[in-house]
């Protein structure tokens, strides 16, 4: 039998499944129980083995929808447990009670199940939420009180900043550090009896002020704040801090490994500090989670930060957080990204321990791949002009013969079968496909020149017709008989072009959005001006379009290659097949930003 870890061994490794492969190899956690749910260790005690190899946990703050950095995340966290016959739980830390909506506590879910992952693993849902934990954390903060490892500060907020120290400055403690056990847990009780304000106290650990880890100087574990829970109601007025409540989360849920950002690598010895504790006061069990820390992912030509994020919605600099330009998942997934393009980015960007920017290429190049062996292939012309062919009725009998012709769905998988559209007398172009004076090496439309329209006829251009501005408005040409592709020495007039084109008669009338990146800088905000000074003004076009009529059922998230332009998507917000179709940009044939 393989196991898991051998199985995906085509995987590149890093330096977390490195981690986990020697955990599993020593069994570190081989031996922890679970009770069926989180719990303490008495709990926990009382259940059979951990049948998770691993518990492995994403823990986003429900204050907003989740990006392509929380998608390395969810990939990470959740593909980890796949990988090695874990379990990945879906957290949300929402221990801050001012900042969560619970509108985004619904966003994320979907975002989780959309990128291809469970929480539900044999039956159990493992979807929990911090606050659901303020019981035990009450618990344990008194549990340090009793063991002299904490105290109630009553310093203003600025002494507490200053007497903290700086990187040069060792701290000096607080007059309130010598208070006794019972005066602290007077006082303590105090606090969660709604007795002081906001801000007249915090509850403290008692570590070292002179450490020169400042995270290592007296933390705060608990600070007051009269507000309203959206779990909770007003059962609390004090609320833990997120570095007392997220280790105690990984420990109640049994987790194993808990990933984070590099930016909580100075918090390491407090999360190890605080659960020791713990465990030796046998609140929790042995061995306790470990806290590892990766690199974030900074994408250029987009930003992750929530805040930023929330400022282009909110001042319309986009049409929402679902936009095709938004690196949100929700505006990814809107923009044609898939799950499975996420996935293999995740997979090819990796982890490591140093801050890196990943080129917005390499995001595009996976969906690429991911894309070419399925979508369907289609014609599109983007910016249209008519080419009428002079000798059409001459030839075929009628002008409003139309001749029928098609094109394999999938130019890689037969059993796809053909698409079907109708040669006319009149045919959209794309206007670029037309030069009255042909540079060097443009072997397309000109007079005198032959092409071939693609899965049809050849052609010999005669010319084109101006407005009185000098516009084009249609261009001209001669069909050359006994040449439609497929038929027998179709191939006996040899030409160097080869052009897509869509019937008059049955081409589909659509609106296309040609997106493009959100700023013109690789790494906006991180220079001397503002982030919204680098937007891209040309990230989107609309223009009307002609479609082949085999598009005519596209259903809204249908993605397909339109020939020579690169990969589309019907709106899967305002694509109406049939009566209003709706197309988005995902990304060209190839990478061509700044060429
Ligand atoms: P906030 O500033 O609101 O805390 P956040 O981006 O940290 O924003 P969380 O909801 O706390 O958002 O994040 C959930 C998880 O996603 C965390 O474990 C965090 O480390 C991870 N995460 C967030 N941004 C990135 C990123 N750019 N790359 C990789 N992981 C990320
Ligand atoms: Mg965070």
């Amino acid at each position: 039998m393989t196991s898991p870890a051998e199985k995906d061994s085509a995987k590149p490794s890093h330096f977390l499944r490195q981690i986990i492969e020697r955990d599993l190899e020593q069994g570190t956690y081989s031996q922890r129980r679970w009770a069926g749910h989180p719990g303490d260790a008495d709990t926990q005690q009382k259940g059979p083995l951990d049948p998770a190899r691993i518990r492995t946990r994403f823990p986003p703050e429900p204050n907003g929808y989740l990006h392509v950095g929380h998608a390395k995340s969810i990939c990470l966290n959740f593909g980890l447990a796949r990988d090695y016959g874990g379990i990945c739980h879906l957290r949300f830390d929402d221990t801050n009670p001012e900042k969560e909506e619970v509108e985004y506590v619904e966003s994320i879910k979907d975002a989780v199940r959309w990128l291809g992952f469970d929480w539900d693993a044999k039956g159990t849902s493992h979807l929990y939420q911090a606050s659901d934990y303020f019981d035990f954390m009450y618990r344990a903060a008194e549990y340090l009180i009793g063991a002299g490892l904490a105290y109630v500060d009553e310093q203003t907020p600025e002494l507490m900043r200053a007497n903290r120290g700086d990187f040069s400055r060792p701290g000096v403690d607080s007059p309130f550090r010598k208070r006794s056990v019972d005066e602290n847990l007077q006082r303590f009780r105090e606090m969660r009896d709604g007795q002081l304000p906001d801000g007249a106290a915090v509850l403290r650990a008692k570590i070292d002020m002179a450490s020169p880890n400042i995270n290592m100087r007296d933390p705060a574990l608990y600070r007051i704040k009269h507000a309203e829970h959206h779990n909770t109601g007003d059962k609390w007025c004090i609320y833990p801090m997120y570095t007392f409540a997220h280790p105690i989360e990984d420990a109640l849920e049994n987790i194993t490994h808990s990933f984070c950002t590099l930016e909580f690598e100075d918090q390491r010895p407090f999360y190890d500090w605080l659960l020791d504790r713990l465990a030796e006061g046998g609140l929790i069990n042995k061995p306790h989670p470990r806290q590892y820390e990766f690199a974030r992912l900074n994408l250029t030509y987009v930003v992750t930060s929530k805040r930023k994020l929330k400022q282009l919605v909110d001042e319309g600099h986009v049409g929402g957080w679902d936009d095709p330009r938004m690196p949100t998942i929700v505006g990814l997934r809107r923009r044609g990204y898939t799950p499975e393009s996420l996935q293999l980015f995740a997979e090819r960007i990796g982890v490591s321990k140093a801050d890196s920017w990943i080129d917005y290429s390499v995001l595009e190049g996976a969906l690429r791949d991911d894309l070419d062996p399925k979508a369907a292939r289609a014609m599109a012309v983007l910016d249209p002009v008519k080419l009428v062919i002079e000798n059409w009725g001459e030839v075929m009998g009628a002008d409003d013969k139309l001749d029928p012709c098609s094109a394999p769905v999938h130019p890689h998988d037969a059993s796809r079968g053909r698409r079907q559209f109708m040669f006319g007398r009149e045919l959209w172009i794309e206007r670029t496909d037309y030069e009255e004076t042909p540079p060097k090496g443009f072997f397309r439309l000109f007079p005198g020149n032959k092409v071939r329209l693609k899965y049809g006829h050849v052609v010999e251009c005669v010319g084109a017709d101006r407005d009185a501005n000098g516009t084009i408005t249609q261009v001209r040409a001669k069909l050359v008989p006994d040449t439609k592709s497929g038929t027998p020495g179709a191939d006996a007039v040899k030409v160097k072009g080869n052009i897509t084109w869509v019937g008059v008669a049955d081409g589909l009338k659509a609106e296309v959005r040609l997106y493009d990146r959100l700023f013109a800088v690789p790494q906006p905000g991180t220079g001397e001006k503002d982030f919204l000074e680098e937007i891209n003004p040309d990230s989107l076009k609309v223009v009307t379009a002609y479609v082949e009529p085999s598009l005519r059922e596209a259903k809204g998230d249908e993605k397909f290659q339109f020939e020579r332009h690169g990969y589309f998507v019907a709106d899967r917000v305002e694509h109406r097949p049939g009566e209003r179709p709706v197309f988005n940009r995902v990304t060209g044939l190839k990478d061509s930003w700044g060429k």
